[in-house]
């Protein structure tokens, strides 16, 4: 039996001011993943373009993008691949540096993780600068994977990363706020 569809999936979300730090309207997505059918909603409306020709796998980014695409990559009947912050995976890995508003970080993942050529969707909750989004592309295509396309729960409009963002690969959203 499928759960009873939750449209309102966008109530559950929590706003907090401040965190984590002054200034920032962090996107709080733990009340919806706590409400069964919010969470099997917000998955649907994910899933719901894919579910006709489905990639070979999700790839998710830590930490959050681990939670929607694990349960993404089941919706769809297909494998999940997660894409790390330095140091995580066990195996030989491939990695690429980003710049941050301030300083840099490192995304990671196996460099055995995918086929050569698999088209793959790639998954996070919060579009916000577009820098994770973009480096994670950026890693994935070098890894020889295609990316079909990059799905958000949530874009941040006010930050503008669609008008930024490398037009090769279709840039999705849940929601639009
Ligand atoms: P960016 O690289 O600027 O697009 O930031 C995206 C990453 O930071 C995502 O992995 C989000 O989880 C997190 N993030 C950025 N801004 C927010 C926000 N306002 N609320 C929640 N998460 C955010």
């Amino acid at each position: 039996a499928t759960a009873p569809v939750q449209a309102d999936w966008p109530a559950l979300l929590r706003d907090v001011a401040d965190f984590p730090r002054p200034g920032i309207l962090f996107k709080d997505i733990t009340p919806l993943l706590a409400d069964a059918h919010g969470f099997a909603a917000a998955i649907a409306t994910l899933a719901a373009p894919w579910r006709a020709a489905p990639p070979h796998a999700v790839v998710g980014i830590e930490s959050r993008g681990f939670i929607l695409g694990a349960a993404l990559a089941q919706a769809l009947g297909v494998g999940f691949v997660p894409v790390r912050k330095p140091g995580k995976l066990p195996g030989p890995t491939l990695a690429l540096d980003y710049a941050l508003e301030y300083g840099s970080d490192r995304l990671e993942m196996h460099v055995d993780a995918l086929p050569a050529g698999a088209p793959v969707l790639l998954v996070d909750d919060v579009l916000a600068t577009g820098g994770t989004l973009q480096a994670a592309v950026a890693l994935l295509q070098q890894q020889g994977a295609h990316v079909v396309a990059a799905s958000v729960l949530i874009e941040l409009s006010a930050l503008s990363a669609r008008q930024r963002w490398d037009a090769q690969v279709p840039l999705l959203a849940g929601l639009v706020i």
